[in-house]
């Protein structure tokens, strides 16, 4: 089963998407993970999206397209769970050929409705993992108390540099403007599953179960 993850910034995509990796042994590609990885690492790409991801703007499609072409022959046990990708139309219909050429398709889009204000506290509250990307939140999902995560046991704790009020604002506008209208684009396919991304970690995931079937 491939599907992708539909929400703005600090719905939760990624909190859920490492749940049906680890239930449903599935193989999470989030573009926002690899530009990162990329900015981290120096290469002449990571350097170039920087600061486009520092203001919260949208790095070209041309980049995030060749990233997941690059994945997308690769293993998919379980099936791609698309994480952040596509969030423009044009990467939606690159995303549609890419899999057709793979001779994969695209089963369903879980849309994560979350409202603005729970976003910001969300997003400025939130951490990850410095070595599994696991999220964690300072008021919902604290660290462990031996400060180790709980996932792999690193103990490094990275706090986003995009995650703050004035880049996120700037998330949320390019969010409104630009990815929105896949809502109605994959309502028009029949492929759309809308999903209440408010309350608990748990309760979101079982009614992501529920829309998957
Ligand atoms: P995320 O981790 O998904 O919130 O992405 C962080 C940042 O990476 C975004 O604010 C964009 O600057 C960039 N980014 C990630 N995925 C995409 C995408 N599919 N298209 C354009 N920019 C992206």
């Amino acid at each position: 089963m491939n599907i992708i993850l539909l929400g703005p910034p600090g719905a939760g995509k990624g909190t859920q998407a490492h749940i049906l990796v680890e239930k449903r042994g599935m193989t999470q590609l989030s573009t926002g993970d690899m530009l990162r990885e990329a900015k981290d690492s120096g290469t002449e790409m990571g350097n170039r999206v920087a600061e486009v991801m520092a203001r919260g703007d949208l790095v070209t499609d041309e980049i995030v397209i060749g990233l997941i072409r690059e994945r997308i022959g690769g293993p998919n046990g379980g099936g791609f769970i698309f994480d952040g990708f596509p969030r423009t139309l044009a990467q939606a219909d690159a995303l549609g050929d890419l899999l057709a050429e793979t001779g994969q398709s695209l089963d369903a889009v879980v849309e994560m409705r979350v409202d603005d204000d729970a976003l910001v506290s969300r997003i400025t509250a939130r951490s990850t993992c410095g070595g599994c990307g696991e999220v964690y939140n300072d008021v919902t999902r604290p660290w462990p108390a031996d400060g180790k995560c709980a996932r792999c046991g690193s103990t490094e704790v990275k706090r986003r540099a995009d995650d703050n009020e004035e880049s996120l604002r700037q998330r949320l506008m390019e969010y409104y403007k630009k990815t929105s209208p896949l809502i109605g684009y994959y309502h028009a396919k029949g492929k759309l599953r809308p999903v209440d991304g408010l309350g608990e970690i748990d309760e979101v995931a079982r009614a992501i179960d529920a829309a998957l079937g």
